[in-house]
């Protein structure tokens, strides 16, 4: 199998990014790291095809890592991506591996941030800056960017910079840097531009496409769960706690770190769990095989490497927590269930941005993967009542009852109550610290999937990755404008604490936008990206109504052409925006709205509207 035979310390990589790497908990490279990090590492340019989620930071990030002369405070590295929200990822992903590396500095440059702010940065001195095409062009032009030390070029997901009308800011930006460099394009698919792109400006690059081989697998019921309302571990133990035949489950995870914090979140909900992963040695690692056959445990969470050849029969269930890298590795996962003649079940949780993954999978194992509706409240309880009303008719069917009817008659004279009652009140107390009733709400079931592209590679809800001012460490990207100081919206009062919605001011008009909760769309998504987007300061931004497909937006009057134009290409979340001015009322259910920034708004003409270029 493809998956990840090699390890990190095969590819040529210095012992101090090793070391990170095992302390991030990545375990092996995925394909198109095994296959790009020796090239990139030889000093020979790359272009590579590859689908989102395969791993393709790393690939690059690692070896123009290597390359980094840290005593040098200039740019040595330029990653082109198609948005802010993806720069600002890549940035991020850069600063973890960048963990052993004292001094490194990556710098993300976006449109829609102040100048002054980046100005102050780049004087500062970066030595890898991750950039929207527009940015990036304006610095060069201005020149407030300096290349002259520039070793390695980066196009990540160059279909979506195509896409997106920045291809000319990007062969602009080609034409400009200094002669001598690599240079690594990737994308997920290979139209004609971006083929001429990488003859033109590619020097003899070896071309790497992770393929997506057929194959057949068993009979195992294959379904999938679209990540949205709740969050991956909520959803997991739902589904296992309603899923009939359920004996044990493999659970497949990406890093070691992964298998044991969902080991010890599953223990903590009461599940037999135990963690499978590279970190293991042997003895330990038959040993958790050992309890999974015996029944000691009934769930073990793995990664790929860690799983190989497990060949337990009363594996009923596999579960994709996190969606594979390839093809293969979907294949070899689900092939753990369904052994011994018995029935197997795979169940894959996709996040809106790893939709294609889905679909090559279909293609590859030539069987659709059906969606799964995630269980209800009710349809837990109900399994739960059943579960209790067949332990209590077991002990009813036993010897030796008389003692404690005796107690329920006692209890039904001193309080004054029916056997019911005290019934009831006995039933509360055999829980056993498993309410029968689970609380919360049920989140909105999800539409059936767009295939978008997913541009904005925020993780889905309730898998977001912690921001560096969330772990409590310094944030490295000291601009994050005015998104640090916005009020939270979590610490607002409940919405039904908070005064009725105002009649709309005279002054705002109200725009409908495409995208809604089924997206796993926030308010503060909203508004971050208009904020960004097309200059305008968030306290002007008014009331935001988010339903299920679509939301509104009221904006002060007077929007510039520009401005709206840009609105108009705006994507959140992936989602084209689509801003148009709104005129009917909402179709959806009537929740979440909200209005954002401080009650005394005077709009001041186009005033209001920051002066800016737009990134094309
Ligand atoms: P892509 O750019 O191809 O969409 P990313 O580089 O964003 O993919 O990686 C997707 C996810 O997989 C990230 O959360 C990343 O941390 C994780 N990841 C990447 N490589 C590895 C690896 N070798 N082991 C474990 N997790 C990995
Ligand atoms: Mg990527």
């Amino acid at each position: 199998m493809s998956t990840s035979v090699e390890s990190f310390a095969d590819l040529g990589l210095s012992e101090s990014l090793l070391k990170t790497l095992s302390e991030i908990g990545y375990e092996t490279p995925s394909p198109i790291q095994a296959q790009c990090i020796p090239i990139l590492l030889d000093g020979h340019d790359i272009l590579g095809m590859a689908q989102t989620g395969t791993g393709k930071t790393a690939a690059f990030a690692l070896p123009l890592m290597e390359q980094i002369d840290l005593k040098v405070a200039k740019p040595q590295a330029l990653i082109l991506t198609p948005t802010r929200e993806l720069a600002i990822q890549v940035a991020e992903a850069l600063q973890s591996y960048a963990k052993n590396l004292p001094g490194f500095h990556v710098l993300p440059i976006y449109g829609g941030q102040s100048y002054t702010i980046q100005l102050k940065q780049l004087a500062r001195g970066a030595h890898v800056i991750v950039g929207t095409p527009g940015r990036v062009m304006d610095h060069l032009e201005r020149k407030t960017l300096n290349l002259d030390n520039l070793k390695t070029l980066v196009l990540d997901e160059a279909d979506e910079m195509l896409r997106m009308g920045f291809i000319d800011d990007v062969e602009w930006i080609l034409e400009h840097t200094p002669e001598q460099h690599q240079t690594a394009l990737f994308s997920a698919t290979m139209p004609e531009q971006i083929r001429r792109v990488a003859q033109k400006y590619l020097v003899e690059p070896r071309e790497i496409k992770i393929k997506s081989a057929t194959a057949t697998v068993a009979a195992i019921r294959q379904v999938y769960w679209q990540v949205s309302g709740l969050h991956k571990l909520d959803a997991l133990t739902r589904i296992l706690e309603v899923e009939d035949e359920f004996d044990a489950a493999i659970i497949f995870v990406r890093t070691k770190t992964a298998t044991v914090e969902l080991a010890d979140k599953l223990n903590a909900r009461g599940y037999a769990a135990a963690a499978l992963n590279g970190d293991l040695n042997q003895q330990m690692r038959e040993r958790v095989i050992e309890q999974l056959k015996s029944g000691a445990l009934d769930i073990v969470i793995a990664t790929d490497v860690a799983a190989r050849g497990i060949d337990v029969p009363r594996i009923s269930h596999v579960v994709n927590y996190d969606i594979p890298y390839d093809t293969e590795a979907y294949v070899h996962r689900i092939g753990r269930t369904g052994r011994a003649g018995r029935t197997g079940n795979a169940i894959l949780f996709v996040a809106p941005r790893e939709i294609r993954m889905l679909r090559t999978i279909e293609r590859a194992t030539r069987q659709p993967i059906a969606p799964l509706t995630l269980p209800s409240r009710a349809d837990v309880t109900n399994k739960r009542v059943a579960g209790f009303k067949e332990k209590v008719a077991e002990v009813l069917n036993a010897e030796g009852l008389e003692f404690f009817a005796n107690i329920v008659s006692q209890l039904c004279e001193e309080q004054n109550v029916g056997p019911e009652e005290v019934a009831a009140a006995l039933a509360m107390m055999a829980q056993e610290g498993k309410p029968l009733q689970i609380a919360g709400e049920d989140p909105v079931p999800p539409r059936p999937m767009r295939e978008s592209r997913g541009d904005d590679r925020r993780p889905a809800f309730g898998e977001r990755k912690p921001r560096f001012e969330e772990r409590g460490e310094r944030p490295r990207f000291e601009d994050r404008g005015e998104r640090s100081e916005r009020p939270r919206f979590e610490d607002r009062p409940p919405r039904a604490d908070r005064p009725p919605r105002p009649a709309p001011a005279g002054d705002m008009v109200r725009y409908r936008i495409d995208v809604g909760r089924e997206h796993g769309v926030e308010v503060r998504d909203i508004v971050g990206a208009i904020a960004n987007e097309a200059g305008i300061e968030s306290r002007f931004i008014g009331r935001i109504g988010l339903y299920e497909e679509s939301s509104t937006v009221e904006l002060p009057a007077g929007m510039p052409a520009e401005a709206a134009n840009a609105l108009k290409r705006t994507r959140i979340r992936g989602v084209p925006i689509n801003l148009r001015q709104d005129e009917g009322r909402p179709t959806g259910s009537f929740g979440g709205e909200r209005k954002f920034g401080g009650g005394e708004r005077k709009f001041d003409g186009e005033r209001n509207f920051k002066k800016k270029k737009f990134d094309r």
